[in-house]
């Protein structure tokens, strides 16, 4: 089967591998749609401390079964599932305490920017879901990241129904993140500079605006009459966009860092919001299996919407062509189709 390898640093060669042989409760999957996520180009481009080379990576895909173990009885070769990429333990302390995303001992996929993978049983268990007619491979790669934006929106423990909330960043999860939310009953802004990215939100019924066109703070003011939004969602990588957030939410919000930062960074935020104005700081960072199924489901009841998402389609071969395009934030989400 063809791979594609990542080496290091811009650097990724297509190779021929074995197809992996499969336990009794495993499932070998022949992947049809992999979509490249910011993780991906961040890897690609710069490194990152959970990727070392060599190594495949690929994290957002779905497929069709091609092959089951003796003792799989709830799947059978020739149908057509998304799976999710690793799925929580469920027994150790974070799991316990309903934070599987933080699970210390998770079962993992290996990369999808390979034509076959194997699904390990416990994500066969509760991480793998048959596709309904009308939901492609392609849009079936967006509830991994639609998961995350789920847990996103629990972690603000906030209930969304008719809340006001800005979201920084009009990428791909900026928009997943907003139509999550319209979905609940809540009124989203996107805070986005891209004219073709704000175009992109209009087009799915979300409010969009610039803060190179108008002063947000005035924005978020006159939209939230006056006394800020309720929660603002961070949903861009950068330590003075959260710094920022504090301005714009209400006595009582929410701040959420959903863009990870790294770790050698620090922000500078004046105590006064946290301590006078009573505004919560909260994080979140990937999602468990509670929050995939939830995803699948929202997708599987409207898929519309979603098909948008998918603007750029790339044979294996091509990877490194379609790193570069969405790097250069050429259309919003690039998939490898098989
Ligand atoms: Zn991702
Ligand atoms: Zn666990």
């Amino acid at each position: 089967m063809r791979v594609a390898i990542y080496k290091g640093i811009e650097k990724i060669d297509i190779e021929m591998r074995s197809i992996p042989e499969i336990s009794e409760d495993e499932i070998l999957l022949q992947v049809k749609a992999a979509a490249i996520c910011g993780t991906d180009i961040k890897t690609f481009l710069k490194g990152h401390p959970l990727f070392n080379p060599p190594c495949v990576l690929g994290h957002e895909f779905s497929g069709i079964i091609k092959q089951v173990g003796t003792r799989i009885e709830s799947f059978k070769p020739g149908e057509r599932v998304v799976c999710a990429p690793y799925i929580e333990c469920g027994n150790c302390y974070n799991c316990k305490e309903g934070l599987g995303e933080l699970c210390i001992s998770k079962s993992f996929v290996g990369g999808a920017f390979s034509e076959y993978v194997k699904i390990p049983a416990k994500v066969v268990e509760k991480g793998t879901f048959k596709l309904g007619g009308n939901i492609s491979f392609e849009v079936a790669t967006l509830v991994e990241p639609l998961a995350c934006c789920i847990n996103g929106l629990q972690k603000l423990k906030l209930e969304v129904k008719n809340k006001k909330i800005l979201v920084v960043g009009g990428g791909p999860m900026g928009l997943l993140l907003s139509l999550a939310l319209k979905k609940q009953g809540a009124k989203p802004v996107i805070s986005e500079v891209s004219t073709e990215r704000l175009k992109f939100a209009e087009e799915l019924g979300v409010k969009a605006v610039s803060p190179e066109k108008i002063n947000l703070l005035d924005f978020t003011r006159s939209y939230s009459t006056s006394r800020g939004m309720d929660a603002v969602i961070v949903a861009l990588a950068i330590p003075q966009l959260v710094e920022e957030a504090f301005l714009y939410v209400k006595e009582g919000g929410v701040v959420e860092i959903f863009g990870g930062l790294s770790k050698d960074l620090s922000l500078k935020i004046n105590p006064f919001f946290i301590h006078y104005q009573e505004i919560d700081l909260v994080g979140s960072f990937g999602f468990s299996s509670r929050h995939f199924l939830d995803a699948f489901k929202m997708i599987s009841s409207f898929p519309e919407p979603f098909e948008k998402f998918i603007t750029q389609r790339y044979e294996l071969k091509d990877i490194k062509k379609a790193f570069y395009d969405i790097y250069e934030k050429k259309g919003i989400k690039a998939v490898i189709s098989f």
